[in-house]
């Protein structure tokens, strides 16, 4: 081989090993979608309108042309949805003018799911939080808060998930889920965090009748995000949420489409610097490219990703 071969060979070797891009590494992303879909069995608070879907067309038109489109309405507050912090706090942000930086982040997975088994009412506390960064690592400014109390196996049952198939004002003495003790709040609040959200009805669980927890987060401007689903699927660390509710102009809330990606990992912005858990992953690490081989395994599959 000559010289200029050589060098073109070399120059195509380099090129192979080049750092791919943002848009190349989301472009082959695998996407995990926590969002529950809306329907007649989706489940809102029982004091609310559910979700009504009215089929406007569904059929061939006389012109030749098949033709589809719905009506569709609901209260801001069930499903898989956002709260807005003037939802408790007024005079703070509505859902259209919460920042889309807010809105898409880090994931930092706290599973509760042992507790909230033992007690359909566990509030998680403080300590939860602390025990969670010994084991992990320690929650950074910015970051998205995702509680994991199990409870999402329970989602449709009203029954199991609500702990009560009544609706209106009589239904709420009998709600029974976890959710967030203050103090665990207001630690989150010190911390910086951006959002919070959790597998169960409610930031507050269900026997509160103060709701604490939506005053403490909602006051300082963080929002929060309910039922959402699938969070088994999800590491305690490494995924990154996007999460972008319907855009309701002076809203207190709203349908919300939040989804997860977590195999693009490390060598771009998308993760910040923290420590990784030697529990979720094992880094080899010999000079660049990095090889970051996960031992996590979750219900669905288990992970490894050679990133560079
Ligand atoms: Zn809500």
């Amino acid at each position: 081989m000559n010289r200029s071969l050589v060098l073109a060979a070399w120059i195509a070797g380099l090129s192979a090993c080049a750092r791919p891009t943002l848009t190349e590494l989301l472009t082959r992303a695998t996407w995990v979608d926590l969002t529950y879909a809306f329907d007649s069995t989706t489940i809102y608070w029982p004091t609310a309108k559910p979700f009504r879907l009215e089929v406007v067309s569904a059929q061939r038109t006389p012109a030749g042309y098949y033709y589809a489109a719905n009506n569709f309405a609901a209260a801001e507050h069930g499903g898989t949805h956002l709260d807005s912090p003037v939802h408790f706090a007024e005079g703070k942000h509505t859902t259209d003018q919460l920042p889309l930086a807010q809105l898409v982040g880090p994931a930092f997975v706290i599973d509760v799911t042992r507790q909230a088994q033992a007690d359909r009412d566990y509030r998680i506390v403080r300590a939860d939080l602390e025990a969670w960064e010994r084991a992990h690592a320690r929650i950074p400014e910015r970051a998205i808060v995702l509680f994991r109390t199990g409870w999402g196996s329970r989602w449709p049952d009203r029954a199991r998930y609500l702990g009560t198939t009544k609706t209106g004002p009589a239904a709420v003495p009998e709600l029974h889920f976890p959710g967030i003790r203050p103090d665990a709040a207001r630690w989150l609040v010190r911390r910086g965090v951006h959002a919070v959200g959790i597998d169960t009805p409610s930031i507050d669980y269900g026997q509160s009748s103060t709701f604490d927890t939506h005053q403490t987060l909602l006051a300082a401007d963080v929002p929060a995000f309910e039922n959402v689903a699938h969070l088994s699927a999800l590491p305690a660390t490494g995924a990154f949420v996007i999460a972008l509710p319907m855009l309701i102009r002076g809203g207190s809330g709203g349908p919300l489409r939040i989804v997860a990606e977590w195999e693009v990992v490390r060598g771009t912005t998308l993760i910040p610097k923290f420590r990784i858990p030697n529990s979720a992953f094992r880094i080899d690490q010999a000079g660049s490219p990095f090889l970051i081989t996960s031992s996590m395994t979750s219900p669905n599959r288990s992970i490894s990703a050679t990133v560079v």
